[in-house]
């Protein structure tokens, strides 16, 4: 099928692109790599009458630290992710969901913003900025807006960015010498979409967990954070108890909706061991 006809524009500002917003409404659609976005379109699930393509505004471009915190610019694609020294240093659970991402030609397109602002459940970013504990930065015509990640995610491919609203950037906490992260994902094949994957952090004190958050892909119609769970692993040390208290607690915290090939049951094992996967790494 070929997309409905519309018209384009490529602002270079910030503040034309919301200009553009307000006027059209909800007949006008953000447009950054396209490798989601145009594909809707060619199966004519979304016909808006323009496309605002932001991929000509330099200020949501890069990469950068400002204090203890990490900055990544919504234009910022996934391979630069994935090729980032910084990212490795301050957000390394970020380089090692880079790759699971779809295949190279559409990691050097797709971009961050447009991940977390389409809020796919199997998706990595949104489970990422979960875990990470981050927070979206927005602009608007009532100017910026901070979301936090626990506030951004309301429903399937639902977010609380409002239409006339640009992610601009997310800011996550750099990563500091007692914290450990991990990032682990099951599909079918390299490349495709995870069945089922985890994002997990949390701060080792005295070997003690602290501040565990997890954030599970292909479970819920949004990531979710396993909070039972979470609350069960913290101030545990972990030994093989801690961790099969977890992956039971996990087992019937979560209640996961099958797919076509999968049923509710597979997904909750495979969500099981990736937990088991995850804490056991974290012992080394
Ligand atoms: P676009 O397609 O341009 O936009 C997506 C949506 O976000 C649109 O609704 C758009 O209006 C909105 N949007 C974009 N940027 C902004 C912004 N700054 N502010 C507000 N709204 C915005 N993704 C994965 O995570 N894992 C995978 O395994 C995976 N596999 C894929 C396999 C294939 C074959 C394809 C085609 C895609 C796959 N993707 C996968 C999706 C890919 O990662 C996309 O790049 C990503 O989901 C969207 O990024 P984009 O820059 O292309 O956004």
């Amino acid at each position: 099928m070929k997309s409905a006809e519309f018209d384009y524009i490529k602002p270079a500002s910030i503040d034309h692109a919301l200009q553009i917003l307000v006027q059209h409404g909800d007949d006008a659609r953000i447009m950054a790599g396209g490798q989601t976005l145009l594909a809707t379109l060619n199966m004519r699930l979304s016909e808006p009458a323009i496309i605002v393509d932001i991929t000509g505004i330099p200020s949501l471009r890069g990469i950068r630290t400002v204090d203890d915190t990490l900055h990544i610019g919504a234009l910022v694609t996934h391979t630069e992710i994935e090729e980032s020294a910084l990212i490795r240093q301050h957000a390394p659970m970020l380089s090692r969901a880079a790759p699971h991402i779809a295949h190279r030609a559409i990691r050097n397109a797709g971009t961050w913003g447009g991940s977390i602002a389409y809020a796919d459940p199997a998706a990595e970013w949104p489970a990422c900025l979960l875990a990470l504990g981050g927070t979206v930065v927005a602009h608007g015509p009532r100017g910026e807006r901070r979301i936090h990640a626990d506030d951004f995610f309301v429903d399937l491919y639902t977010t609380s960015l409002a239409a006339d609203e640009i992610l601009v950037r997310c800011e996550i906490p750099a990563a500091t010498n007692q914290q450990w992260s991990g990032f682990s994902e099951l599909a079918r094949r390299h490349g495709d979409y995870a069945i089922v994957g985890l994002a997990a952090s949390a701060e080792r004190s005295q070997d003690r967990l602290a501040r565990v958050r997890l954030a599970l892909m292909g479970v819920a119609a949004t990531p979710f954070r396993a909070r039972k769970t979470e609350a069960r692993l913290e101030g545990q040390i972990l030994d093989d108890s801690a961790i099969a208290t977890a992956v039971n607690c996990l087992r019937e915290e979560i209640d996961p909706f099958p797919d076509l090939t999968n049923s509710a049951a597979a997904k909750r094992q495979m969500a099981a061991t990736l937990l088991a996967r995850l804490l056991q790494s974290a012992r080394t």
